[in-house]
């Protein structure tokens, strides 16, 4: 270890700041940050220091830099610009045992700034010890992405109530107390905003971990479940959140729309529990509900991971219906639905100033006819997405035109979209059925019938609007 990492107490000490340029005024806010009075030691300021000296931010010492400028400080940072003053700074301030930093110079540093990640009051910091700042600078990235963004909140959330846990539990029940509060509901509603959810999970939480705690039988609580949004197949398309929840999970009931890909992001030792349509075997909704309910109950955080959107086309209501009846505690987590994922993927507006004013989407699983609005699917200025409609395609096209659709309107089928076996198929009413058929498209893929599927960028994207074929349906 070249250094030692310390986060140093700077409230209200001073620190100087030699030189007024955007650097300097980079280090300014970051020592403002920390609570220091800041003095910044330069002949001229640039625009953003010089408001802050004006409305009393800083200490403006408008001077040539001289070693004086440096007694009574806690810390000094050089960031001239200029040799020889930042080596002055440097040795100046290590004659009186300051601690000093040279940007861009750690020889002449005896400390260095770390690369921050700051949800406070909790802070991640990343060092190269100078050497590859870069390195150290992706590395913060990478932290940024995995840190949910109201960490912070989260942190300051157990702080306030330490004291009141430290007096109602055992030092023993203390610790798989926290940790279920962080890794479960509490921390996951905290995360997504939900601070008085959190509140009434916590209590929850608490009030559990008293009553096994003192009759010590060491039982589980009760567990919880994630009703998470897989998004349409990419892995890369998982919300943070959706990761984060996946990470924390004992068990997994996944779809066959979630690929193993998707799968491989979960935590290692999740037991996974398939439970989609398979040839033959077909695990019922009454009989998930019921797993999603027992699993739960038995004390597990069990995530339950959907293809898309929970909420679409996916019987995610029925879950939370259960989970609700036997007062299970549930968030739910939205995913990207198939029909963004497959607008993005051939770059197709669903929406459009001119030629789209709503998007709606269908499923063409069930296709009673009377409990679908032909009519109104048929009419111009919109764009319908049919899901689960590959085997229907004909029938689908049927009943457009005959509820007043052109031949022409423009159709497109994705299939598979964002994985790595995706097609993208145009044509219009007329000619899409057959183009379906003769290029063998199998699900998932979704149907989107529109106007926007005329639009000249999408010749480069997709290929051509392909000609009329042969044999299209009547
Ligand atoms: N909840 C899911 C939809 C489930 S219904 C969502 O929000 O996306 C299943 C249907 O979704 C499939 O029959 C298909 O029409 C569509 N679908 C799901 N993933 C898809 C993909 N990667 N590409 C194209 N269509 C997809």
């Amino acid at each position: 270890m070249d250094h030692l990492p310390v986060f140093l107490k700077l409230s209200g000490r001073a620190a100087v700041v030699v030189g007024g340029g955007r650097i300097a005024a980079r280090k300014v806010e970051l020592l403002r940050r920390s609570g220091a009075r800041v003095t910044v030691v330069s002949p001229e300021l640039d625009q953003e220091l010089e408001i802050l000296a004006r409305i009393g931010g800083l200490r403006h010492v408008p001077a040539l830099f001289k070693a004086a400028h440096l007694d009574g400080a806690v810390i000094a940072i050089a960031a001239t610009g200029i040799a020889a003053v930042n080596a002055a700074v440097s040795a100046a301030a290590q004659e009186r045992g300051i601690q000093v930093n040279v940007v861009d110079d750690p020889q002449a540093s005896t400390f260095i700034f770390p690369a921050i990640i700051d949800r406070s009051p909790l802070i991640v910091a990343v060092s190269s010890g100078g050497r590859a700042p870069v390195l150290a600078r992706r590395i913060r990235e990478h932290i940024e992405a995995l840190l949910p963004a109201r960490l912070g909140a989260l942190a300051r959330f157990l702080g306030e109530r330490r004291q009141a846990v430290r007096r109602v539990l055992s030092h023993a029940a203390r610790r798989p107390f926290w940790e279920r509060v962080v890794r479960g509901l509490v921390g996951a509603r905290l995360l997504a905003g939900d601070e008085v959810g959190a509140g009434v999970a916590f209590e929850r939480e608490l009030r559990t971990s008293r009553l096994t705690d003192s009759s010590a039988t060491g039982e589980r609580g009760l567990g919880e479940c994630y009703l998470i949004g897989a998004g349409p197949g990419d892995p890369d398309l998982l919300t943070l959140r959706a990761l984060q929840l996946l990470q924390q999970a004992d068990v997994i009931l996944y779809d066959r729309l979630v690929p193993s890909s998707v799968l491989e992001r979960a935590r290692r030792e999740a037991v996974r529990v398939f439970v989609g349509k398979e040839a033959g075997a077909h695990t019922s909704q009454a009989h998930i509900n019921e797993l999603l309910v027992r699993y739960a109950q038995s004390g597990l955080r069990v995530a339950r991971l959907k293809g898309g959107d929970p909420l679409i086309f996916a019987r995610g209501g029925e879950e939370i219906e259960a989970l609700a009846a036997h007062a299970i505690p549930y968030i739910v987590v939205p995913g990207i639905t198939a029909a963004q994922g497959a607008a993005a993927a051939a770059a197709l507006p669903l929406t459009h100033r001119h030629l789209a004013h709503s998007v709606t989407f269908v499923t063409g699983h069930e296709l009673e006819d009377d409990a679908v609005d032909w009519q109104g699917l048929a009419r111009p200025g919109r764009t319908v997405v049919f899901y689960m409609g590959v085997a229907h395609l004909t029938h689908i096209v049927n009943r457009l035109r005959e509820a007043g659709a052109s031949a022409e309107v423009p159709a497109m089928i994705v299939e598979k979209a964002t994985l790595p076996e995706q097609r993208i198929l145009r044509g219009t009413l007329e000619t899409i059925a057959s183009i379906g058929q003769d290029s063998h498209v199998t699900p998932p893929a979704l149907l989107l019938v529109g106007a926007v599927g005329g639009l000249p960028h999408l010749d480069a994207v997709c290929g051509p609007q392909t000609a009329v074929v042969a044999g299209a349906p009547a």
